[in-house]
C-alpha cells in the first residue's frame, strides 16, 4: 500500500550523521552520508563548557595575524574630583 503520490518523493532510510566531535548518530533522512559541525553531544549549551567553534581557522589566522602586538598599557583613569556639595544651612 503506498501512502504517498509515488515517484515524486526522495528515497527516505536510515542513515548516520557525524559530526565533527566525533559522535555519530542514527537518523532517517533522504540523504546519505550526512556531516555537521556541532551537535548536542558537544555544543555548549549541552556541555556547559565554552568553546571556540572554529571551523575555518579564523582564530588561528586572528592568532598569526597578531601575534606580535601587544596591546597598549591603558592610561590612568583620571579621577573626578567629588562635587563640593553645597549643604551649607541645611542638615
Ligand atoms: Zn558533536
Amino acid at each position: 500500500m503506498c501512502i504517498v503520490k509515488p515517484d515524486i518523493h526522495p528515497k527516505y532510510f536510515q542513515t548516520v550523521a557525524k559530526c565533527a566531535c566525533g559522535a555519530s548518530f542514527e537518523i532517517g533522512s533522504t540523504r546519505k552520508d550526512i556531516h555537521v559541525d556541532i551537535c548536542s553531544n558537544c555544543h555548549p549549551l549541552f556541555t556547559g563548557k565554552q568553546k571556540l567553534i572554529d571551523a575555518e581557522g579564523r582564530v588561528q589566522k586572528f592568532q598569526k595575524k597578531y601575534a606580535g602586538v601587544t596591546p597598549k598599557a591603558k592610561k590612568p583613569v583620571k579621577k573626578k574630583k567629588p562635587a563640593a556639595k553645597k549643604t551649607a544651612g541645611k542638615k
